[in-house]
Protein backbone atom coordinates (compact mmCIF):
# COMPACT_ATOMS: atom_id res chain seq x y z
CA UNK A 1 0.00 0.00 0.00
CA UNK A 2 1.42 3.63 -0.59
CA UNK A 3 1.08 5.35 2.37
CA UNK A 4 0.20 9.38 1.38
CA UNK A 5 3.00 11.56 3.66
CA UNK A 6 1.26 14.98 4.37
CA UNK A 7 2.63 18.01 6.71
CA UNK A 8 0.37 20.84 8.21
CA UNK A 9 1.65 23.33 10.54
CA UNK A 10 0.02 23.75 13.45
CA UNK A 11 0.15 27.18 14.05
CA UNK A 12 -2.05 28.32 11.26
CA UNK A 13 -5.02 29.70 11.51
CA UNK A 14 -7.97 27.72 9.81
CA UNK A 15 -6.82 24.49 10.38
CA UNK A 16 -10.16 22.88 9.53
CA UNK A 17 -10.03 24.44 5.89
CA UNK A 18 -6.72 22.90 5.35
CA UNK A 19 -6.13 20.53 2.48
CA UNK A 20 -4.54 18.24 4.17
CA UNK A 21 -6.49 18.32 7.18
CA UNK A 22 -9.46 17.58 4.80
CA UNK A 23 -7.54 14.59 3.10
CA UNK A 24 -6.90 13.09 6.50
CA UNK A 25 -10.41 13.89 7.39
CA UNK A 26 -11.96 12.04 4.14
CA UNK A 27 -9.33 8.66 4.43
CA UNK A 28 -10.69 8.26 8.29
CA UNK A 29 -14.18 8.56 6.91
CA UNK A 30 -13.38 5.92 4.39
CA UNK A 31 -12.59 3.42 6.70
CA UNK A 32 -8.77 4.04 6.29
CA UNK A 33 -6.05 3.87 8.95
CA UNK A 34 -4.12 7.41 9.33
CA UNK A 35 -0.94 8.92 11.60
CA UNK A 36 -2.20 12.11 12.86
CA UNK A 37 0.15 14.34 15.51
CA UNK A 38 -1.06 14.51 19.22
CA UNK A 39 0.40 16.55 22.31
CA UNK A 40 1.51 12.79 23.38
CA UNK A 41 2.87 10.83 20.96
CA UNK A 42 1.47 10.34 17.00
CA UNK A 43 -2.07 8.25 17.35
CA UNK A 44 -2.52 5.87 14.31
CA UNK A 45 -6.16 6.52 14.08
CA UNK A 46 -9.41 4.77 12.40
CA UNK A 47 -13.07 5.18 12.53
CA UNK A 48 -14.28 3.72 15.68
CA UNK A 49 -17.74 2.71 14.69
CA UNK A 50 -16.25 0.41 11.81
CA UNK A 51 -14.53 -3.08 12.33
CA UNK A 52 -12.77 -2.90 9.35
CA UNK A 53 -10.65 0.33 10.54
CA UNK A 54 -10.21 -0.68 14.05
CA UNK A 55 -8.62 -3.97 12.08
CA UNK A 56 -6.67 -2.11 9.81
CA UNK A 57 -4.99 -0.73 12.85
CA UNK A 58 -4.20 -4.01 14.81
CA UNK A 59 -2.75 -4.96 11.72
CA UNK A 60 -0.89 -2.49 10.67
CA UNK A 61 0.79 -2.30 14.46
CA UNK A 62 0.87 -6.25 14.70
CA UNK A 63 -1.06 -5.35 18.09
CA UNK A 64 -2.59 -8.19 20.07
CA UNK A 65 -6.11 -8.02 19.89
CA UNK A 66 -6.66 -8.49 23.25
CA UNK A 67 -5.27 -4.94 23.90
CA UNK A 68 -7.96 -1.94 23.53
CA UNK A 69 -7.61 1.02 21.82
CA UNK A 70 -8.03 4.67 23.69
CA UNK A 71 -11.44 6.42 21.51
CA UNK A 72 -10.51 10.10 20.69
CA UNK A 73 -12.97 12.86 20.77
CA UNK A 74 -12.92 16.47 19.93
CA UNK A 75 -16.34 17.65 21.79
CA UNK A 76 -17.63 16.40 25.18
CA UNK A 77 -21.02 15.69 23.41
CA UNK A 78 -19.91 12.95 21.37
CA UNK A 79 -19.64 10.73 24.83
CA UNK A 80 -23.24 10.32 25.51
CA UNK A 81 -23.32 8.27 21.85
CA UNK A 82 -21.31 5.20 23.48
CA UNK A 83 -20.85 5.92 27.13
CA UNK A 84 -23.33 4.39 29.69
CA UNK A 85 -22.64 7.13 32.80
CA UNK A 86 -20.25 9.89 33.42
CA UNK A 87 -19.57 10.14 37.18
CA UNK A 88 -18.95 13.05 38.55
CA UNK A 89 -15.35 13.03 39.20
CA UNK A 90 -14.85 11.64 35.96
CA UNK A 91 -17.02 15.00 34.50
CA UNK A 92 -14.60 17.35 37.06
CA UNK A 93 -11.51 15.56 35.72
CA UNK A 94 -12.33 16.29 31.77
CA UNK A 95 -13.52 19.71 32.42
CA UNK A 96 -9.99 20.49 34.25
CA UNK A 97 -7.74 18.46 32.03
CA UNK A 98 -9.50 18.12 28.76
CA UNK A 99 -8.13 18.56 25.97
CA UNK A 100 -4.96 16.90 27.72
CA UNK A 101 -2.95 13.92 28.08
CA UNK A 102 -5.81 12.15 30.48
CA UNK A 103 -7.45 9.09 29.08
CA UNK A 104 -11.06 8.39 31.09
CA UNK A 105 -12.18 4.97 31.14
CA UNK A 106 -15.78 4.89 31.47
CA UNK A 107 -18.62 2.28 31.25
CA UNK A 108 -19.93 1.55 27.51
CA UNK A 109 -22.94 1.61 26.23
CA UNK A 110 -23.05 -1.79 24.09
CA UNK A 111 -23.62 -2.51 20.33
CA UNK A 112 -22.25 1.58 19.27
CA UNK A 113 -18.48 1.36 18.74
CA UNK A 114 -16.54 -1.33 17.17
CA UNK A 115 -16.31 -4.33 19.86
CA UNK A 116 -13.00 -4.76 18.32
CA UNK A 117 -12.08 -1.35 19.48
CA UNK A 118 -12.64 -2.53 23.30
CA UNK A 119 -11.02 -5.88 23.45
CA UNK A 120 -15.05 -7.16 24.22
CA UNK A 121 -14.46 -5.23 28.07
CA UNK A 122 -17.70 -3.66 29.36
CA UNK A 123 -15.41 -0.48 30.02
CA UNK A 124 -14.04 2.16 27.01
CA UNK A 125 -11.10 4.23 27.48
CA UNK A 126 -11.75 7.70 26.13
CA UNK A 127 -9.51 10.94 25.88
CA UNK A 128 -9.85 14.67 24.29
CA UNK A 129 -5.81 15.38 23.06
CA UNK A 130 -4.77 18.73 23.24
CA UNK A 131 -3.18 19.05 19.44
CA UNK A 132 -4.40 21.71 17.28
CA UNK A 133 -4.23 19.00 13.96
CA UNK A 134 -5.49 16.10 15.81
CA UNK A 135 -8.81 18.62 16.93
CA UNK A 136 -8.81 19.97 13.37
CA UNK A 137 -9.18 16.02 11.74
CA UNK A 138 -11.33 15.00 14.66
CA UNK A 139 -13.72 17.94 14.16
CA UNK A 140 -13.79 17.44 10.51
CA UNK A 141 -14.60 13.55 10.07
CA UNK A 142 -16.74 13.97 13.08
CA UNK A 143 -16.15 10.64 14.18
CA UNK A 144 -14.78 9.24 17.36
CA UNK A 145 -11.83 7.70 16.49
CA UNK A 146 -9.74 5.05 18.03
CA UNK A 147 -5.79 5.81 17.80
CA UNK A 148 -3.21 3.68 19.81
CA UNK A 149 0.39 5.23 19.78
CA UNK A 150 1.47 4.66 15.92
CA UNK A 151 4.31 2.61 15.91
CA UNK A 152 4.72 -1.31 15.66
CA UNK A 153 3.86 -2.82 18.73
CA UNK A 154 6.66 -3.32 21.10
CA UNK A 155 9.13 -0.62 19.85
CA UNK A 156 9.21 2.74 21.28
CA UNK A 157 6.43 5.08 20.62
CA UNK A 158 6.65 7.36 18.21
CA UNK A 159 7.44 11.20 18.43
CA UNK A 160 7.82 12.37 15.22
CA UNK A 161 6.32 11.67 11.73
CA UNK A 162 9.67 9.76 10.97
CA UNK A 163 9.74 7.48 13.32
CA UNK A 164 6.17 6.40 11.90
CA UNK A 165 7.32 6.42 8.54
CA UNK A 166 10.11 4.15 10.09
CA UNK A 167 7.50 1.68 11.21
CA UNK A 168 4.45 1.94 9.39
CA UNK A 169 5.33 3.23 5.86
CA UNK A 170 3.83 0.79 3.79
CA UNK A 171 1.31 -0.78 5.99
CA UNK A 172 -1.24 2.85 6.12
CA UNK A 173 -2.96 5.20 3.86
CA UNK A 174 -1.27 8.11 5.23
CA UNK A 175 0.86 9.98 7.83
CA UNK A 176 0.03 13.84 8.73
CA UNK A 177 3.14 15.43 9.87
CA UNK A 178 2.60 17.99 12.64
CA UNK A 179 6.09 18.35 13.43
CA UNK A 180 7.82 16.67 16.86
CA UNK A 181 5.25 15.90 19.94
CA UNK A 182 5.57 17.96 23.17
CA UNK A 183 4.55 15.75 25.80
CA UNK A 184 6.69 12.79 24.70
CA UNK A 185 4.84 10.27 26.82
CA UNK A 186 1.42 8.86 26.62
CA UNK A 187 -1.70 9.97 28.28
CA UNK A 188 -2.71 8.69 31.70
CA UNK A 189 -5.16 6.14 32.28
CA UNK A 190 -7.47 6.87 34.79
CA UNK A 191 -10.04 4.31 35.66
CA UNK A 192 -13.80 6.43 36.81
CA UNK A 193 -15.50 3.47 37.29
CA UNK A 194 -14.23 2.66 40.72
CA UNK A 195 -15.22 4.93 43.96
CA UNK A 196 -11.61 5.85 44.20
CA UNK A 197 -10.69 6.42 40.76
CA UNK A 198 -7.29 4.21 40.22
CA UNK A 199 -4.53 4.86 37.67
CA UNK A 200 -3.94 2.58 34.96
CA UNK A 201 -0.96 3.62 32.91
CA UNK A 202 1.07 6.94 34.30
CA UNK A 203 1.07 9.16 32.19
CA UNK A 204 1.21 13.10 31.13
CA UNK A 205 -1.28 13.98 33.72
CA UNK A 206 0.74 13.05 37.08
CA UNK A 207 -1.23 11.62 40.39
CA UNK A 208 -0.20 14.48 42.20
CA UNK A 209 -2.41 17.17 39.51
CA UNK A 210 -5.51 14.57 39.83
CA UNK A 211 -5.67 14.45 43.44
CA UNK A 212 -5.70 18.05 43.90
CA UNK A 213 -8.92 17.95 41.80
CA UNK A 214 -10.87 14.86 43.20
CA UNK A 215 -9.22 13.68 46.38
CA UNK A 216 -7.66 10.31 46.56
CA UNK A 217 -6.69 8.49 43.51
CA UNK A 218 -5.02 4.84 43.57
CA UNK A 219 -2.46 3.71 41.51
CA UNK A 220 -3.09 0.33 40.08
CA UNK A 221 -0.77 -2.19 42.37
CA UNK A 222 0.05 -4.32 39.51
CA UNK A 223 2.29 -1.43 37.36
CA UNK A 224 4.78 -1.43 41.12
CA UNK A 225 4.23 -5.42 41.64
CA UNK A 226 5.44 -7.68 38.94
CA UNK A 227 3.48 -10.99 40.23
CA UNK A 228 0.17 -9.12 39.74
CA UNK A 229 -2.22 -8.55 36.50
CA UNK A 230 -2.53 -5.06 35.57
CA UNK A 231 -5.92 -3.96 34.90
CA UNK A 232 -4.84 -2.12 31.57
CA UNK A 233 -4.50 -5.24 29.29
CA UNK A 234 -1.42 -3.23 27.39
CA UNK A 235 0.28 -3.02 30.50
CA UNK A 236 1.59 -6.85 30.74
CA UNK A 237 3.57 -6.38 26.99
CA UNK A 238 6.87 -5.57 27.03
CA UNK A 239 7.03 -2.04 25.63
CA UNK A 240 9.43 0.21 24.27
CA UNK A 241 12.40 -1.30 24.21
CA UNK A 242 15.38 -0.67 21.66
CA UNK A 243 16.85 -3.17 19.82
CA UNK A 244 19.76 -3.88 22.39
CA UNK A 245 19.17 -5.23 26.05
CA UNK A 246 19.22 -2.30 28.33
CA UNK A 247 19.84 -2.37 32.16
CA UNK A 248 18.60 0.33 34.63
CA UNK A 249 21.49 1.28 36.74
CA UNK A 250 20.59 2.40 40.37
CA UNK A 251 23.72 3.77 41.87
CA UNK A 252 26.68 6.59 41.36
CA UNK A 253 28.21 7.39 38.29
CA UNK A 254 31.56 5.66 38.91
CA UNK A 255 29.54 2.40 38.95
CA UNK A 256 27.62 2.83 35.99
CA UNK A 257 30.73 4.04 34.42
CA UNK A 258 32.36 0.63 35.69
CA UNK A 259 30.19 -1.20 34.38
CA UNK A 260 30.58 0.43 31.13
CA UNK A 261 34.42 -0.23 31.37
CA UNK A 262 34.12 -4.24 32.08
CA UNK A 263 31.54 -4.65 28.91
CA UNK A 264 33.95 -2.74 26.29
CA UNK A 265 37.04 -4.40 27.74
CA UNK A 266 35.38 -7.60 26.02
CA UNK A 267 35.02 -5.78 22.63
CA UNK A 268 31.06 -4.85 23.29
CA UNK A 269 29.67 -1.54 21.98
CA UNK A 270 28.32 0.10 25.17
CA UNK A 271 25.68 3.01 24.71
CA UNK A 272 25.07 4.78 28.09
CA UNK A 273 21.31 7.38 28.51
CA UNK A 274 22.14 9.59 30.42
CA UNK A 275 20.70 14.01 30.52
CA UNK A 276 22.53 17.13 29.37
CA UNK A 277 24.30 17.86 32.98
CA UNK A 278 26.48 14.17 32.49
CA UNK A 279 26.87 13.66 28.76
CA UNK A 280 30.22 15.30 29.05
CA UNK A 281 31.18 12.39 32.49
CA UNK A 282 30.90 8.94 30.62
CA UNK A 283 33.20 7.39 28.19
CA UNK A 284 31.41 4.97 26.07
CA UNK A 285 30.64 3.91 22.50
CA UNK A 286 27.35 6.03 22.42
CA UNK A 287 26.42 8.25 25.14
CA UNK A 288 23.13 10.09 24.39
CA UNK A 289 21.72 12.95 26.76
CA UNK A 290 17.68 12.48 27.36
CA UNK A 291 16.46 16.05 28.41
CA UNK A 292 18.01 18.02 31.31
CA UNK A 293 17.85 16.10 34.84
CA UNK A 294 16.87 18.90 36.30
CA UNK A 295 13.97 18.98 34.47
CA UNK A 296 11.99 15.86 34.11
CA UNK A 297 9.14 17.29 31.54
CA UNK A 298 11.99 17.24 29.18
CA UNK A 299 13.41 13.98 29.52
CA UNK A 300 9.83 12.98 28.80
CA UNK A 301 10.32 14.76 25.90
CA UNK A 302 13.08 13.19 24.49
CA UNK A 303 13.09 9.42 25.74
CA UNK A 304 11.22 7.90 22.92
CA UNK A 305 13.14 9.76 20.11
CA UNK A 306 16.59 8.47 22.30
CA UNK A 307 15.82 5.00 22.65
CA UNK A 308 15.27 5.45 18.54
CA UNK A 309 18.22 6.58 18.39
CA UNK A 310 20.44 3.46 19.83
CA UNK A 311 19.35 1.52 16.95
CA UNK A 312 20.57 3.31 14.62
CA UNK A 313 23.93 3.36 16.33
CA UNK A 314 23.86 -0.69 17.22
CA UNK A 315 24.76 -1.26 20.41
CA UNK A 316 25.37 -4.57 22.15
CA UNK A 317 24.44 -3.37 25.40
CA UNK A 318 22.60 -0.04 26.86
CA UNK A 319 23.02 1.21 30.66
CA UNK A 320 20.65 4.15 31.60
CA UNK A 321 20.57 6.35 34.78
CA UNK A 322 17.36 6.38 36.45
CA UNK A 323 15.24 8.88 37.34
CA UNK A 324 12.67 10.18 40.67
CA UNK A 325 9.45 8.24 40.82
CA UNK A 326 7.84 11.90 41.56
CA UNK A 327 5.59 13.96 39.00
CA UNK A 328 6.33 12.92 35.23
CA UNK A 329 9.06 10.44 36.69
CA UNK A 330 6.11 8.30 37.53
CA UNK A 331 5.38 7.46 33.86
CA UNK A 332 9.37 7.71 32.47
CA UNK A 333 10.21 5.02 35.61
CA UNK A 334 7.68 2.83 34.07
CA UNK A 335 8.40 3.26 30.61
CA UNK A 336 12.08 2.59 30.89
CA UNK A 337 11.33 -0.07 33.34
CA UNK A 338 9.27 -1.88 30.38
CA UNK A 339 12.38 -0.95 27.23
CA UNK A 340 14.61 -2.40 30.24
CA UNK A 341 12.57 -5.36 30.45
CA UNK A 342 12.42 -5.07 34.52
CA UNK A 343 16.58 -5.52 34.10
CA UNK A 344 17.94 -3.68 37.28
CA UNK A 345 21.54 -3.24 38.46
CA UNK A 346 21.84 -1.74 41.58
CA UNK A 347 25.33 -0.61 43.58
P1 LIG B 1 -2.01 2.93 23.55
O1 LIG B 1 -3.20 2.80 22.68
O2 LIG B 1 -0.80 2.30 22.96
O3 LIG B 1 -1.77 4.32 24.04
O4 LIG B 1 -2.40 2.09 24.85
C1 LIG B 1 -3.66 2.30 25.47
C2 LIG B 1 -3.62 1.72 26.86
O5 LIG B 1 -4.92 1.90 27.47
C3 LIG B 1 -3.31 0.24 26.87
O6 LIG B 1 -2.49 -0.08 27.98
C4 LIG B 1 -4.70 -0.36 27.03
O7 LIG B 1 -4.66 -1.66 27.58
C5 LIG B 1 -5.40 0.64 27.93
N1 LIG B 1 -6.87 0.59 27.80
C6 LIG B 1 -7.62 0.91 26.72
N2 LIG B 1 -8.93 0.68 26.97
C7 LIG B 1 -9.02 0.20 28.22
C8 LIG B 1 -10.11 -0.23 29.06
N3 LIG B 1 -11.37 -0.20 28.64
N4 LIG B 1 -9.81 -0.69 30.30
C9 LIG B 1 -8.53 -0.70 30.74
N5 LIG B 1 -7.47 -0.30 30.01
C10 LIG B 1 -7.70 0.14 28.76
MG1 LIG C 1 1.25 2.21 22.59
Amino acid sequence: MKTILLSVDKSVDNLMDNPQVEKAASLLAENEVVAIPTETVYGLGGNAENDDAVQKIFSAKGRPSDNPLIIHIADKSQLNGFVEEIPEKASILMDKFWPGPLTIIFKKKPGVLSEKATAGLDTIAVRMPDHPVALAILKKCGLPIAAPSANSSGKPSPTTAKHVKDDLEGKIAGIIDGGPTGVGVESTVVDCTEQVPVILRPGGVTKEQLEKVIGEVVTDPALLNEAEKPKAPGMKYKHYAPDAPMYLVKGSQKFLQELVDEKRKKGLRVGVLTTEERQEDYQADIVLACGKRESLPTVASALYDTLRSFNDEHMDIIFSEVFPVEGVGQAIMNRLLKAAGNKIISE
